[in-house]
């Protein structure tokens, strides 16, 4: 985990559009008895006659500070905990939040989310290579060194008890936490709102920024459904909400309902364009990616500082197509090297390739020039001067990109340049 929390801290404080997204702070009593801290990742304590419910748990390296901060101003016990999703830096540190003698608490989750922690248990290696990558990690940090870290979150060391369906009510103390279901970024994930306080716990379904909805190496995520509960969050007319990620709004319930819609309005329209050039002959999905125009918004919470518009529209294409490209060579495909050092030959060496793909990338021309970088190291693979030539190509790549996602992708690809490896 390591370097996934140096990655936000490089990140932090760019500008203040990204400090909303990097958002720590608290505790903040966001209205009476609700407190909330964030620590990378958001909690939210509500102090009931029956003692807390806490909504969220932090990273469990985190869960010892988050703890400190909400007991600051409440020292009553864990009477209930929900889990917004089974992400590790939402259902991980429950235990911090514990005093030893006490009983364990409710611990409420989505059905589903048991199934993730299996998913996360068969396959680690693949994830800590993907994570690694994520955040712009090296090959020895996607193929080793954060074995010792990845097993420490395979599945949270206080497990949720309680799994309901599609919604539950829950009465604490003289409160009601309404429990609902929606699929979003993850297929587990909860959103809570306590009607007599008028808060809204979203989890991630709102994190300042443009949704995780697209994320390239993930699990399908449900950009339509998420809309849909945007739209259900905004009926509820919560006065504050409590993000996953980022601050809270307090006592604002215009801005609260105009963050929830636009964000919505945001993803149906990717989402309704995807298909639409989908229902036009269905085209391959390079093609579709170019055709839909993605919203532009200066809002600062449709930012795409995390993820990006472009790659909610492939989750679409993911999820309503196959996996297939639909671009016919590639049904069958041969290997890339063998089809890279076809293309190193036609063009008169890997020398005259990467001359090609330089002038191209001066020009602007990001995406032809990787393309060819691409080619030129699948071609050449350990040669260290055409990896180096590689590597500086996807650094400039990386400098022009604004989701954190994509400059940590190229980020990644320059590292493995670096070995003389094409991403492998
Ligand atoms: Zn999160």
């Amino acid at each position: 985990m390591a370097n996934v929390l140096d990655a936000f801290a490089r990140h932090a404080g760019k500008s203040p559009m990204e400090a909303l997204f990097y958002w720590s702070g608290g505790p903040i009593e966001v209205a009476p008895g609700v407190y909330f801290a964030s620590m990378f990742s958001g909690v939210t304590a509500f102090d009931t006659d029956d003692g807390v419910v806490l909504v969220d748990s932090g990273l469990a390296r985190l869960g010892p500070m988050l703890s400190a901060m909400i007991r600051q101003r409440t020292k009553a016990p864990i009477h209930t905990a929900i889990f917004t999703q089974g992400h590790v830096d939402h259902a991980f540190g429950l235990d911090a939040f514990l005093a030893p003698s006490q009983p364990l608490p409710k611990v409420v989750a989505h059905r589903a989310m048991p199934a993730r922690f299996a998913r996360y248990r068969r396959t680690a290696g693949h994830n800590r290579a993907l994570n690694a990558r994520q955040f712009g990690g090296s090959v020895r940090e996607a193929e080793g060194s954060m074995r010792d870290d990845y097993d420490t979150f395979r599945e949270p060391k206080v497990p949720p008890n309680v799994l309901y369906d599609e919604r539950v009510d829950l009465h604490v103390g003289g409160l009601t936490f309404e429990v609902h279901h929606a699929r979003g970024e993850t297929d587990d994930h909860s959103w809570i709102f306590c009607p007599e306080r008028g808060v809204l716990c979203p989890g991630d379904l709102f994190i300042w920024a443009v949704p995780n909805a697209g994320n390239p190496q993930k699990v399908q995520r449900y950009a339509w459904e998420w809309a849909d509960a945007l739209r259900a969050m905004a009926a509820k007319e919560p006065r504050t909400m409590c993000p996953g990620h980022g601050g809270p709004v307090i006592d604002d319930p215009v801005l609260v309902r105009t963050m929830l819609v636009e964000t919505a309005d945001y993803l149906d329209a990717i989402v309704d364009a995807t298909i639409a050039a989908m229902n036009d002959g269905s085209p391959p999905h390079v093609d579709v990616v170019h055709r839909v125009a993605i919203p532009w918004s200066d809002r600062p919470w449709l930012q795409p500082l995390y993820d990006e518009g472009e790659f909610i529209v492939r989750n679409v294409l993911r999820y309503f197509g196959g996996w297939w490209s639909g671009r016919p060579s590639e049904l069958k495909p041969p290997p890339r090297e063998a089809l890279a050092q076809e293309w190193v030959s036609l063009s008169g060496g890997v020398g005259k390739l990467l001359d090609r793909a330089e002038a191209l990338s001066e020009e602007g021309e990001g995406r032809l020039a990787c393309a060819l970088a691409d080619l030129a190291i699948e071609a050449c693979a350990g040669d260290r001067e055409v990896g180096r030539r590689v590597a500086r190509l996807y650094r400039r790549r990386a400098e022009g990109e604004e989701s954190l996602m994509a400059r940590n992708l190229f980020l990644s690809a320059a590292a493995y340049a670096e070995e003389g490896r094409p991403f492998r």
